[in-house]
């Protein structure tokens, strides 16, 4: 059910269940993250495979503390100056951190949401919450509490509603390794945003058996209708002759035969206002009645670069 009432939220987290909450990304599926019980729940939920960790959202940089160890100074600043925001730290874990919230790693993602209901809720609680995107394993981020209830309707006793997502996009993931950055995902916080304060950063490297962030999985993030991704829409317009086609386009709205559906994301060519309404229009797309998607590739900077990695994992492999 959908609500916006926060006691209903907190009773449900403190009784154990697992819950939708918003967060400035997108919807979460939260639960106490010093329960596991609470936690396999998320993962039977979600269908999600055991080797995908949590990230653990804590109320301030105050609690890093107990739930990381050998915090490097670095992530100390980082924190402080991104918190709360949409930067996910990679750092050391404490001993007592659920295996199922790592994945057996020895690490583990932590961040402070900078939403007001899930700060509101973290501060009326002795917990922190570890949560995906409260999304169906592989498929599109939720950023409105009705994505949430279409994803999962009675399975979810309560989706606590804080509107539609600001960011629209998840987190930026960052770890550290002998004091140098490495970007684990591509995020809200744009990679130049980082380096502008603190300097390189390297990306991570992956593959599908052992992803070292399961948002590295080449597909992931992904509509149920085959979705292509080019430079030239134009062009690939002409081998999907007879097809009903939907468009998802950067600043442009375009004329063109069999063309039924067209979300264009930004009329002011604004990589923030496109982010923000990203996966709504992939949702509405998939929900179209259209044979495929095409999308048009993005300026590769700032949050374009994200908005690219989304894509790309989006599309028919
Ligand atoms: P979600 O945002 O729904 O994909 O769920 C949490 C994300 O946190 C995962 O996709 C992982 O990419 C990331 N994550 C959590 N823990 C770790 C870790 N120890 N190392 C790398 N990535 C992690
Ligand atoms: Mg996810």
């Amino acid at each position: 059910m959908i609500t916006t009432n926060i006691d209903q939220a907190i009773d449900a987290l403190i009784n154990g269940e697992v819950i939708a909450i918003p967060t400035e990304t997108v919807y979460g599926l939260a639960g106490n993250a010093f329960d596991e019980a609470a936690i396999k729940k998320i993962f039977t939920l979600k269908k999600r495979p055991f080797y995908n960790p949590l990230i653990v959202h804590i109320k301030s940089a105050d609690y890093l503390h107990t739930i990381a160890d050998d915090i490097p100074e670095i992530a100390f600043e980082m924190a402080k100056y991104f918190w709360p925001g949409p930067l996910t730290l990679i750092l050391k874990k404490q001993k007592f951190i659920s295996d199922f919230i790592t994945a057996g790693k020895d690490t583990v993602a932590i961040r402070v949401p900078n939403h007001p209901v899930a700060l509101e809720l973290l501060n009326n609680l002795e917990f922190p919450l570890a949560a995906p995107s409260a999304n169906p394993f592989g498929s599109i981020s939720p950023t409105s509490a009705n994505h949430v209830f279409n994803y999962f309707k009675k399975e979810l006793k309560v989706v606590l509603d804080g509107g539609v997502c600001e960011k629209g996009l998840e987190s930026t993931i960052v770890g550290f390794e002998e004091n140098q950055l490495i970007l684990y995902r591509h995020g809200s916080v744009s990679i130049e945003a980082i380096e502008a304060k603190f300097g390189k950063v390297i990306l991570a490297t992956s593959n599908d058996k052992t992803p070292t962030a399961p948002g590295m999985l080449s597909r992931h993030y992904a509509p149920s209708t085959d979705t292509y991704l080019t430079d030239n829409v134009i062009e690939l317009l002409k081998n999907f002759e007879g097809k009903k086609i939907g468009l998802l386009l950067f600043n442009k709205a375009m004329n063109a035969a069999n063309v039924i559906v067209q979300e264009v994301l930004s009329e002011n060519s604004d990589l923030n206002e496109a982010a923000k309404g990203l996966y709504a229009a992939l949702h509405r797309l998939d929900n179209s009645n259209v044979d495929i998607i095409i999308a048009e590739r993005f300026p590769d900077k700032g949050l374009g670069k994200t908005i690219n990695d989304r894509l790309e994992r989006a599309i028919k492999k």
